[in-house]
C-alpha cells in the first residue's frame, strides 16, 4: 500500500494482539482473519479490509485523475477529424457529424464528473452506408484518436441468454477486456455494433438457432444503449474475489451503430421526391439519382420507415451516412492510408530483404476488380492476396532476391511477380 504512513503507533493505530477483537469493517473475527490493527475508541481493521479500502481509495483517484486527464485531452472536432484523414479516405460528411457528436459527448461527461448539474445527455450514433465503405473503421479510428477502448459486436449474432450466440453483456465484456478490466476506463469506450438494420425484423438469411428478433435481446439492447448498469459475467478473465459479476454503467459509453439498410435509397428518394412536388422546378429527385447522391440526405424518418424499431431509432439521435467509394477512392484506399495495403506489402518484401513497388496501372486495376465486386474497399484485400500468395509462400526461400514490380498483367493473373525480378543494383 503506498501510503507510506507509520502505523506503528502513536494515535493513528498500532496492531493489536486482542483475541477477542474483530474487524469493524466485515466483522470477521481475530482468529478467523490473523492481526488487526486498532485505531482510537475500540477500532479495528482486518488485512483484507485494508486492502480493500485501498483499492477503493485508488479507484477513486483514478477517476478523478482520468476525468481531469479525459477533459485535457479531448481534441477538437478539427484535430478529430484531421486524426481520422490519417485512416479513413472520403466520407467528410461522416467524420465531421462524428467528431462534433464524440466531442460534445465527452465534454458533457467531463462536465458530469466535475460536479456540474449539466446533464450528461446520451448521444449514440448511427451509420447508414452499404459495406466496406468504411463504416467499422470510423468507429475504431475514433476510439483510437480518443484513446479510449472499443469493442465490436454484431446485431445478428447477439441473443437472449441461452441460445446459440452472443449475450449483449459479452459485447460489454469485450470492452472490458480491451479496457484490461478496468472497469472505468471501459465506461467510457466506445462500442460498434454492425448490422444493426436485420435488429427486429425476421431475416431469412439467419440461423433459426439464433433468437434475433426476441423480445429480451432487444429490451436488453436499449436498455444498454440507454445507459444501465449491467452485470458483467467475467467468464474466465482474470479472478474477482468476492463477486460473480462485474457491474459496468453503459452511461457514458458511446454506441455506434451502422447498417448497410438496402433499400433505404429508394425511400429517401421517393421521400424527396414527393417533398419538392409542388415547387415549381426545384428539381424533384431524379429517378436515376444514385446512392452516392442519395445517402447524404438520410433522416430519421427514412430509418423508421426502413423498419427498425423506433424506440431503437430514438435511441441514436445522430445519424449520418457514409457514401460507397468509387475508383478513385478505392485507389486512395489503397495507397494513402498509414497502414495502406500497398504499404504493408511493401513492408513485408523489406522483411525478407528484397523491394516491392506497384504500378499505378496495378492498383487502379485492383481498384476495378474491387468495384466490379461491389464489396466496396472489403474487395481490395482478397484480390491483393489473391495475387500474392504464390508469391508470399515462396518469398522466405528468396530472401534478399532483389526488386520485384506488380503490374498490371499480375493482376490480371496473367504473368507471375516474380517474371519481373531483377536483381538490386
Ligand atoms: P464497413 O464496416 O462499412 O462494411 P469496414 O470499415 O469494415 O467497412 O471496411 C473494410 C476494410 O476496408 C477496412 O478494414 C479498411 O481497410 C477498408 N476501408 C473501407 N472504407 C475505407 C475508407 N473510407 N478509407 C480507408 N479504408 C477503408
Amino acid at each position: 500500500m503506498p501510503t507510506g504512513r507509520d502505523l506503528s503507533g502513536g494515535s493513528r493505530g498500532s496492531s493489536t494482539t486482542k483475541k477477542n477483537a474483530f474487524c469493524s469493517f466485515c466483522r470477521k473475527s481475530y482468529r478467523d482473519v490473523g492481526p488487526l490493527v486498532e485505531g482510537p475508541g475500540d477500532v479495528y481493521i482486518c488485512a483484507e479490509c485494508i486492502d480493500l479500502c485501498s483499492s477503493i481509495l485508488d479507484q477513486e483517484q483514478k477517476r478523478r485523475g482520468s476525468s481531469k486527464s479525459l477533459f485535457n485531452e479531448i481534441p477538437a472536432p478539427r484535430e478529430i477529424v484531421e486524426r481520422m484523414d490519417e485512416y479513413v479516405i472520403g466520407q467528410e460528411a461522416a467524420k465531421k457529424v462524428l467528431a462534433v457528436a464524440v466531442h460534445n459527448h465527452y465534454k458533457r461527461l467531463t462536465l458530469g464528473w466535475e460536479g456540474s448539474d449539466v446533464e450528461i445527455e446520451k448521444s449514440n450514433i448511427l451509420l447508414v452506408g452499404p459495406t466496406g465503405s468504411g463504416k467499422t473503421l470510423l468507429a475504431r479510428t475514433l476510439a483510437r484518436v480518443l484513446n479510449v477502448p472499443f469493442a465490436i459486436g454484431d446485431a445478428t449474432t447477439l441473443t437472449e441468454a441461452g441460445y446459440v450466440g452472443e449475450d449483449v453483456e459479452n459485447l460489454l465484456l469485450k470492452l472490458l477486456h480491451a479496457a484490461d478490466f478496468d472497469v472505468e476506463a471501459a465506461q467510457r469506450g466506445v462500442i460498434y455494433i454492425d448490422e444493426i438494420d436485420k435488429i427486429g425484423k425476421t431475416s431469412q438469411n439467419v440461423s433459426i438457432t439464433r433468437d434475433v428478433s426476441g423480445e429480451g435481446v432487444q429490451q436488453a439492447l436499449l436498455k444498454m444503449l440507454e445507459g444501465t448498469v449491467a452485470n458483467v459475467p467475467p467468464q474466465g478473465g482474470r479472478k474477482h474475489p468476492e463477486q460473480q459479476y462485474i457491474q459496468i454503467d453503459t452511461t457514458n459509453i458511446l454506441f455506434i451503430c451502422g447498417g448497410t439498410f438496402v433499400g433505404v435509397d429508394d425511400i429517401i428518394r421517393k421521400r424527396m421526391g414527393t417533398q419538392t412536388l409542388g415547387f415549381g422546378q426545384s428539381a424533384g429527385q431524379r429517378e436515376d439519382s444514385t446512392l452516392t447522391e442519395l445517402l447524404p440526405n438520410v433522416q430519421t424518418d427514412d430509418i423508421l420507415e426502413f423498419g427498425l424499431i423506433p424506440e431503437l431509432v430514438g435511441r441514436l439521435p445522430i445519424c449520418t451516412a457514409l457514401t460507397p467509394l468509387d475508383e478513385d477512392g478505392l485507389v486512395r484506399v489503397l495507397t494513402e492510408p498509414k497502414n495502406a495495403l500497398v504499404r504493408q506489402y511493401e513492408s513485408l518484401f523489406e522483411m525478407e530483404e528484397c523491394e516491392l513497388s506497384f504500378t499505378d496501372q496495378a492498383i487502379r486495376r485492383i481498384a476495378q476488380k474491387a468495384l466490379n465486386r461491389g464489396t466496396g474497399a472489403r474487395g481490395l484485400r482478397s484480390i491483393i492476396e489473391n495475387v500474392m500468395l504464390d508469391v508470399m509462400y515462396e518469398l522466405p526461400d528468396r530472401k534478399g532476391s532483389g526488386e520485384y514490380v506488380m503490374d498490371e498483367e499480375i493482376v490480371d493473373g496473367n504473368k507471375s511477380l516474380f517474371d519481373t525480378h531483377r536483381k538490386s543494383a
